[in-house]
């Protein structure tokens, strides 16, 4: 087994997380103590995993068919996972479905393809919300050299995808709120988001909690020019009663990337040739991804594709592969220039 990564990073032995994340620790064996906290919740998960299934079952036989528009709405950006969830929740459960892209100036055409091409092939209606480019240059640029958020979420997204990723969450949300949607869809891989968050009743205090972490991380006048990114006081006590549940399946659902692209393939998604090693379907992303490292010296990505390998879904050389090797230089000065970096 080998222990360094092609930058000669010492890396845990099991998992692929460097030396240079925060925290870590090897024992004699070159497993880190993040390996060793979670044997035991690993252990359990292919129960737990069944539980889910049943509860979510359950949550959609007592929603379905019963909102006024759709069962259910999707954050859908076009990449392979949240596809390979939209085709699961549609085909699976048959709902009505609703899908939103976040454009943020930097989906790549061949995801725009696919977004098309998915959406119509599984009949589901789609629409797409777009922030002036000035507003997205001036949070993309800022969040490209600071670190505007809680240290805790930059230990799993690198800062431009945590600004990006407050924007989608808010407009996604609102628009269920307005729409009285009972069910968010996210298409988090299972290494992204843990199991126990995977099917949660969002309500007002939570959601105002997370929207207050995310907007008073802002400058004042972004935060103004990103209104109807958030969700409005007065829908805390409008819309008390009809807060929806998120879920993100692919936690507690068979996660095999083979299966995923060749069962993706048949709806015609293209994986994309645009886009870097991480992300199928954000330009942005490889930028993103180098500023992160710049700064903390491990890749924002790393504690997802460590998750995934310590669950078995990735092959640990491919996982090395992902994250240890450099950002496509074109991708990152394709992205630097147009934020005027
Ligand atoms: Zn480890």
């Amino acid at each position: 087994m080998h222990n360094r990564s092609p930058g000669n990073l010492k890396i845990c032995s099991r998992c692929i997380l460097p030396e240079t994340f925060p925290g870590i620790k090897f024992d004699d064996q070159g497993i880190c103590n993040y390996c060793r906290k979670e044997q035991k919740a690993l252990q359990k998960s292919v129960e737990k995993k069944a539980q889910y299934r049943r509860r979510l079952d359950d949550l959609i036989n007592d929603i379905k068919g019963k909102a006024p528009l759709y069962d259910a709405v999707m954050a859908y950006s076009g990449g392979k996972d949240s596809s390979y969830t939209l085709k699961l929740i549609k085909e699976q459960y048959r709902l009505k479905l609703l899908a939103i892209t976040f454009d943020n100036h930097f989906v790549s055409p061949m995801a725009w393809e696919n977004i098309r091409t998915v959406t119509n092939t599984l009949e589901v209606d789609h629409i797409s919300f777009r922030p002036p480019w000035p507003v997205a240059k001036k949070i993309f640029s800022l969040t490209a050299q600071r670190d505007i958020f809680p240290r805790p979420t930059l230990l799993r997204a690198s800062a431009v995808c945590t600004s990006c990723m407050g924007m989608v969450k808010g407009v996604v949300l609102r628009t269920a709120l307005e729409m009285k949607i009972p069910l968010v869809a996210f298409g988090w891989s299972p290494g992204q988001a843990p199991i126990h968050s995977a099917i949660l009743k969002t309500n007002p205090k939570l959601i105002r909690q997370n929207q207050m972490a995310f907007g008073n991380a802002l400058p004042e006048d972004i935060r103004k020019e990103l209104k109807p990114y958030f969700i409005p006081e007065v829908y805390y006590q409008e819309y008390a009663d009809s807060f929806p549940y998120n879920i993100h399946p692919l936690a507690f659902f068979d996660y095999d990337e083979e299966e995923i692209m060749s069962e993706m393939r048949e709806l015609g998604w293209r994986p994309p040739e645009d886009t870097d090693t991480n992300s199928t379907n954000c330009l942005l992303n490889a930028f993103a991804n180098q500023c992160h490292i710049d700064r903390h010296g491990f890749h924002p990505y790393v504690w997802e594709i460590a998750n995934m390998v310590r669950q078995g879904v990735v092959d640990r050389d491919e996982g090395i592969a992902k994250i240890y090797s450099p950002q496509d230089p074109d991708m990152v000065k394709y992205a630097k220039e147009k934020l005027g970096l």
